[in-house]
């Protein structure tokens, strides 16, 4: 995942931003502490002691984080499954078998919902359209 870290030097004049891509099993903090432990380790003359003032996460991941929701697999009409959930954008659908691949349920078949983020990004105009017109703007 790509996160975004506030960097401050010694000098305490102003902070800059720097983008990386962390690995999903390290910690953003962890990673840029020891990025920053490296630099600090081998100055160059004139340069100062960097540390990191805040973070966050850039963008949204395009694949869909699933969440199994049965506890037991599903045995229906002659065929075995288990239901997933996106934890972010809440797309639903199955797994069949020992697939490791999820089958996007039909009501979520637009083309939009089969990346996280770009079904995020729909979900969120849709929501905004139907408060529109909740409150009579539309
Ligand atoms: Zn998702």
């Amino acid at each position: 995942m790509r996160y975004r870290f506030e960097i401050e030097d010694e000098r305490d004049i102003e902070s800059w931003y720097e983008a990386y891509d962390v690995p999903d099993h390290v910690e953003p903090k962890k990673f840029i502490e020891n990025m920053l432990a490296q630099f600090n380790a081998g100055l160059h003359p004139g340069e100062t002691a960097r540390t990191m003032v805040s973070f966050e996460l850039v963008g949204s991941p395009k694949d869909h984080d699933w969440e199994k929701q049965n506890i037991y697999t599903i045995m229906r009409a002659g065929q075995i499954f288990d239901r997933h959930k996106c934890k972010r954008c809440n797309v639903t659908g199955k797994r069949h078998g020992i697939s490791s691949d999820i089958n996007i349920d039909s009501k979520f078949k637009a083309k939009v919902y089969r990346q996280c983020d770009t079904s995020l990004a729909h979900q969120k105009i849709k929501e905004e359209r139907r408060q529109r017109k909740e409150a009579g703007i539309l």
